[in-house]
């Protein structure tokens, strides 16, 4: 059996794309760091809406805990492999570069960028040998334009652009497409804090998007129709020029 495993699942854009894959007819593996009420919210909602899912919390940041997951799922699940992975887990740590502490620039470059490097790489070798597999990663507007007070976060996302590119030319043979979806203001947790009302000036569309449409589009690259697209940086950001 073929399963979705999204990262960051619990809250925001990674349980609006749980729950769009699900609808899509994948099984969802549901993974998150600590909070496992508000994951255990995602797999109700998956299963109200007549899906299934599992919760698989891992720190993405750890080799070994995602090393120890992904085995443990293995031997519960014999023959069953994860076909569409969504690299989601993403943290903010802002600073201005001039007081950024170390902890604040390693914490991000690790969620976001070492994050997408362990599971990618434990999860490939399925892919490649069915031939068949959809890598997709949540990067930003802020590593594309780069933003002030997120050198880190930038350059985590930047190096996740960079990498979804190389990737994908890798194992474009094996029909396993790799591409990058990049949100600009979304409303959730991680943006709760942000003065939106200020910020939704800079944006055409004079709002910020919904978890739900960047999940509707992440839905597509994982689906068949979207064979063809691999390599790609995917803006999702209202107009807002970059
Ligand atoms: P969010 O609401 O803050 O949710 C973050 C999710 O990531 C939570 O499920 C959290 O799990 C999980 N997570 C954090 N660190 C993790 C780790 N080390 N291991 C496993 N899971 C971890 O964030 P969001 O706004 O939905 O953002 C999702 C992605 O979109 C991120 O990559 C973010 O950078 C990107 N993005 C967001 C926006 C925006 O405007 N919101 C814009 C551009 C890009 P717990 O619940 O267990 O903490």
């Amino acid at each position: 059996m073929e399963y979705a495993l999204v990262t960051g699942a619990s809250r925001g854009i990674g349980r609006a794309i749980a729950l769009e894959l699900s609808r899509r007819g994948l099984p969802v593996i549901i993974n998150y760091h600590s909070n496992e009420a508000a994951a255990r919210e995602t797999l109700a909602a998956i299963e109200a809406d007549g899906g299934s899912g599992e919760l698989l919390p891992f720190d993405v940041a750890s080799a070994e805990a995602i090393e120890q997951a992904l085995a443990a799922w293995q031997e519960r699940h014999y023959g069953d492999w994860v076909s569409v992975v969504v690299n989601n887990a993403g943290i903010r740590r802002d600073s201005l570069l001039i007081f950024m502490r170390d902890e604040q620039w390693h914490e991000v470059v690790d969620t976001t960028l070492n994050g997408f490097f362990y599971l990618t790489r434990r999860l490939l070798k399925d892919m490649l040998t069915h031939r068949d597999g959809r890598v997709i990663n949540i990067a930003s507007l802020s590593g594309i334009k780069g933003l002030p007070g997120q050198a880190n976060y930038s350059a985590a996302k930047a190096a996740l652009i960079g990498a979804t590119k190389a990737l994908a030319q890798e194992v474009a043979p094996r029909k396993v497409t790799v591409n990058a979806v990049a949100p600009g203001f979304i409303e959730t947790d991680m943006t709760a804090d942000l003065d939106v009302a200020q910020l939704k000036k800079l944006v055409p569309m004079n709002r910020f998007g919904t978890p739900q449409e960047v999940a509707k589009l992440v839905g597509f690259l994982a689906s068949p129709d979207a064979a063809y697209i691999t390599g790609q940086v995917i803006q999702i950001n209202g107009g807002l020029y970059t």
